[in-house]
C-alpha cells in the first residue's frame, strides 16, 4: 500500500510542506503558550518524526517560545506551522490547521486540558489529559 502523503502550508503560500505516512499522534492542545502563540482558544497538532516532514518551499522562521521549544511560522503571513522541543527529540509537531485539507487528520485526545478556557467545549468524548498525554 502506498504511503499517504499530506500537503500543507501557510496562508500566503511562501512555506509549503509535505507529510509522509501517518502521524504518531494527533491531539488538541489547550495550553496557554499555544493559545498565545496562535491567538486561538486551542490548537490541533499532529506529531511526526523529522524524516516524515519535508519543506517543499520556504522554511518556517523559528521563535523560541520557551527555553526548551521553538515555534515555526511563516515570516511573511504569520501562519503558525511547527513546534519542536528538546524534550521531543527527532519529532516535529505540525499544525493541523495549516493542512490543505485539515479533515485528513483527526485528533484523538485533548492535552493541557487543565488550562482550557471554560467556554471552550469540544463535542467529543476523547480523553482529556490535565497536562502532557502519555506518549510512546
Ligand atoms: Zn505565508
Ligand atoms: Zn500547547
Amino acid at each position: 500500500m502506498a504511503e499517504r502523503k499530506i500537503d500543507g502550508g501557510c496562508q500566503c503560500g511562501a512555506v509549503r510542506y509535505s507529510l509522509a505516512g501517518e502521524p504518531l499522534m494527533a491531539a488538541i492542545c489547550h495550553c496557554t503558550l499555544c493559545r498565545r502563540a496562535h491567538a486561538a482558544p486551542a490548537v490541533a497538532w499532529a506529531i511526526y518524526k523529522d524524516d516524515q516532514v519535508s519543506f517543499t518551499q520556504g522554511q518556517p522562521k523559528l521563535y523560541a517560545s520557551s527555553a526548551d521549544a521553538q515555534r515555526g511560522f511563516c515570516e511573511r503571513c504569520g501562519t503558525q506551522i511547527s513546534f519542536t522541543a528538546s524534550f521531543l527529540p527527532g519529532l516535529i509537531d505540525i499544525t493541523v490547521g495549516s493542512l490543505d485539507d485539515p479533515q485528513q487528520i483527526t485528533p484523538t485526545l485533548h492535552y493541557w486540558h487543565s488550562e482550557h478556557l471554560p467556554w471552550v467545549r469540544f463535542a467529543d468524548d476523547l480523553p482529556r489529559y490535565p497536562d502532557l498525554p502519555p506518549f510512546e
